[in-house]
């Protein structure tokens, strides 16, 4: 399907030894490894750009702004936003979700009214609603989930009613994997004029999104989950919200000018944006969306879910395995608990073999508690991820298996 070998050799973190073993990297839902276009584009930016952006007359701060602004066209035609104007540069999802609980919350919010989130949600997308619940006298409301880890959408109709004013919702579910029907829960919340935030931290990389085709009001991704650097990220909101949504950072840039006696602010989406911001992650963020469309995103997808059924299909043989969210629709990350085995026993094990996988509750306690467990092992691919990886994980499992029990 594409050169997987040439792929590995654009990440040269993958090429190197872990306690003497070749490291088998499937940590990539908690974040994912950036290929050499990107840390060029990132030291490109601070060999011969760096400046601050917006406020300055000189060669170099005109350069970086310019480049700056180019990358919020990038997003506009990556998300199909409708303006560009509607993409915010933020830390990641998890300041996106506070922008908008906090934002939204001041305009939207009051005594009695109440945000649903569901059952499947990182804690990103619980407590900052819930923090803004307090302060306002709101209510969470939670859509709850089976078995297999699938929301039950039939609960909406009782769930959304005249009294909620936000649905909070994870695209795709970082513990368990499920994808969620969001386009149903987006259309079901709009007939009752309910706005539709979904978390896209878990989605951005494996899916294409057109947020005009999906509807929804506000979409949010981190770029560390898209071969990006840590430290920014992305919001978009329907202008409509955003207008109306009063600032959430004061300080400079967000202003249209500032006397002690008032201050007025300036329009989207710098209304958003106080404050110097992370200029060089932004241009790299750039990069590494080059970097995926180059490869094709449906043929990442489609790569991807082949390591997810090979992997599946192959963990399958342990005994005493049991894999924690099974529903029909799934992302590449599979969590799974063997035996009695606690899964940092597990992972330590594993880390030893030089491979690299997640344990614990992977910052959804809600999901834990639902299944009644301390947490999980969770391996999650990414298109750089091979089968003979995979083979390595199941025989290192085996292995590991035979010392703990
Ligand atoms: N939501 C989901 C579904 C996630 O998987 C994560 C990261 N694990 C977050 C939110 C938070 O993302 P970040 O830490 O990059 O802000």
């Amino acid at each position: 399907m594409f050169d997987i070998e040439s792929i590995r050799r654009d990440f040269p973190i993958l090429d190197q030894k872990i306690y003497g073993k070749t490291l088998i990297y499937l940590d990539n839902a908690a974040s994912t490894q950036k290929p050499k276009q990107v840390l060029e584009a990132l030291n490109y930016f601070y060999e011969a750009q760096n400046s601050n952006i917006h406020r300055g007359v000189h060669y170099l701060s005109q350069k970086a702004t310019i480049a700056y602004e180019e990358v919020r066209e990038t997003i506009h035609k990556f998300l199909n936003t409708r303006y560009s104007h509607e993409v915010i540069f933020t830390r990641g999802t998890t300041e996106s979700i506070n922008l908008v609980a906090s934002s939204f919350g001041k305009r939207y919010v009051n005594r009695g009214d109440e945000i649903v989130v569901s059952a499947m949600e990182h804690h990103s997308n619980i407590v900052p609603w819930q923090m803004m619940c307090e302060e306002r006298g709101a209510t969470l409301r939670v859509i709850p989930m089976n078995e297999q880890g699938e929301l039950i959408l039939e609960s909406l109709d009782s769930i959304l009613t005249e009294k909620t004013r936000i649905v909070s919702i994870a695209h795709v579910s970082n513990a368990l994997g499920t994808v969620n029907p969001i386009k149903t829960i987006i259309e079901k919340a709009h007939q009752k004029n309910i706005p539709v935030l979904i978390d896209g931290a878990q989605s951005v990389a494996h899916y294409k999104i057109d947020v005009q085709e999906l509807d929804c009001d506000f979409y949010v991704f981190s770029g560390h989950k898209l071969y990006a650097p840590m430290g920014i990220g992305v919001l978009y909101g329907k202008e409509e919200f955003l207008n109306e949504m009063p600032p959430y950072h004061g300080g400079g840039e967000m202003i249209k000018e500032v006397t002690f006696a008032k201050t007025t602010y300036n329009d989207l989406p710098f209304k958003f944006e106080a404050g110097t911001p992370n200029v060089g992650g932004t241009l790299a963020l750039q990069s590494a969306i080059n970097y995926v469309e180059n490869i094709g995103i449906e043929v990442i997808d489609s790569w991807e879910n082949e390591l997810l059924n090979y992997a599946t299909q192959k963990l399958s043989v342990i005994e005493g395995i049991r894999f924690i969210g099974t529903a029909p629709k799934k992302a590449a990350v599979l969590s799974f608990l063997i035996g009695n085995i606690h899964p940092f026993d597990m992972g330590t094990l594993l880390d030893r073999m030089g491979i690299a996988v997640r344990t614990g509750h992977h910052c959804a306690q809600p999901v834990m508690d639902f299944f009644g467990i301390p947490g999980t092992v969770r391996a999650s691919f990414a298109f750089y991820n091979t089968k003979e990886e995979i083979d390595n994980l199941l025989s290192s499992i085996l292995k590991a298996k035979s010392m703990l029990e």
